[in-house]
């Protein structure tokens, strides 16, 4: 859907005041907590009654974010949050956009008949009918998409709530400005923004100067202990155990970042985390130039997401998820060895 079109539409939702749930995906990041903090937050301003749900919990070091403490955590407070799902007149998908990323709330969407809008910026939807959709894959985060849906409107919609949760998503899905910025107009988005909320230095501090010592030392290990390095693949590997997890007194959001420090090695194309976690085998991958972990995700992981950063799980032990992976590698031999 052009966006000018999405904005009509999306206008014609807006102008009437109603009760909105805006729903994120599941194992929220912050451009899962952004977005919908900075959406819902825009909503409120016209007179919505707004509630903002995630599948399962968030980490502690998004927690500072204005409203954050007022979302509601489906799989912890599941009668409420299948109450005001019921109650709802307009349902905002945001940052996903496939029925599995919405965890234990995907059969609920699916059976809901009401006004359902889509604001995202991953690969291959899936997902359909949308009243509105807003689906662009070449930006940064859907907390961008989300800034531009509220500049439409004008500056003066932009506060310091509004303002420091987008940027939170938008510091957090590109690596603090690192990678998957594909037009200036971040940057000037971005400084739009920052006359409105704390300066930059301190969002960064807030965000990232939140490590716990165990979560450091994880970190530590990770690289030290448990980094496998594939030569042959222009590949790394960092995998960790439910035990291992355990002996670090895991917390959600503690292994968030590991996957991104192989990359660092010139020789690496792609690296993948794999951790084991209720149940499931989590991956997590990330690529530098074309390759395609999107692809590599959809492919064989249950997932996707982006050309650079993608995730996926598979249900079967540790063990045979590695192998897995490792046996899933040569067909992609040519590719990661690319020159670029
Ligand atoms: P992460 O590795 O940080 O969990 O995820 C990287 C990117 O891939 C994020 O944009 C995330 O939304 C997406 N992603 C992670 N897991 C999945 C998954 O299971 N399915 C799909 N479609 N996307 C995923
Ligand atoms: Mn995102």
């Amino acid at each position: 859907m052009q966006k000018e079109l999405f904005f009509t539409l999306l206008d014609t939702v807006i102008q009437t005041p109603k009760r909105i749930t805006v729903l994120s995906h599941v194992n929220p990041d912050g451009d899962a907590i952004g977005s919908s903090l900075g959406f819902s937050q825009f909503l409120r301003k016209f007179g919505h009654e707004v509630e903002v749900i995630v599948p399962n919990a968030f980490p502690d070091f998004l927690s500072w974010m204005p409203g954050a403490a007022q979302i509601h955590v489906y799989d912890k407070e599941t009668e409420d949050c299948d109450r005001i799902l019921d109650q709802t007149d307009c349902l905002a998908i945001l940052d996903f956009n496939q029925p599995s990323r919405a965890g234990l709330v995907q059969n609920k969407i699916k059976s809901l008949k009401v006004t359902k809008i889509l604001i995202d910026h991953h690969r291959d939807t899936d997902f359909t009918p949308f009243f509105c959709f807003l689906s662009e894959t070449e930006i940064s985060s859907t907390s961008e998409l989300v800034a531009e849906t509220i500049l439409h409107y004008g500056d003066r919609f932009i506060d310091e709530t509004i303002a420091t949760n987008i940027l939170v998503g938008i510091i957090t899905d590109t690596g603090s400005f690192s990678h998957s910025i594909f037009r200036p107009e971040t940057f000037s988005i971005c400084a739009k923004l920052f006359e409105k909320a704390p300066s930059y230095n301190q969002i960064h501090r807030l965000v990232y100067d939140t490590f716990s010592e165990d979560r450091l030392r994880l970190l530590g290990y990770s690289i030290s202990n448990k980094m496998e390095v594939l030569d042959e693949f222009s590949t790394s590997i960092i995998s960790l155990n439910k035990e291992e997890l355990a002996s670090f007194n895991y917390q959600v959001g503690d292994t968030e970042g590991i996957v991104n420090y192989p990359l660092s090695m010139k020789k690496i194309k792609m690296a993948v985390l794999v951790t084991e976690r209720q149940g499931v085998i989590r991956f997590s991958f990330r690529s530098k130039g074309s390759f395609s972990v999107h692809e590599l995700a959809q492919k064989y992981f249950n997932g996707g997401g982006h050309t650079n950063a993608a995730g996926g799980t598979l249900s079967c032990s540790f063990t045979e998820a590695l192998e897995i992976l490792h046996r899933v590698l040569p067909e992609y031999k040519d590719l990661l060895n690319k020159i670029e």
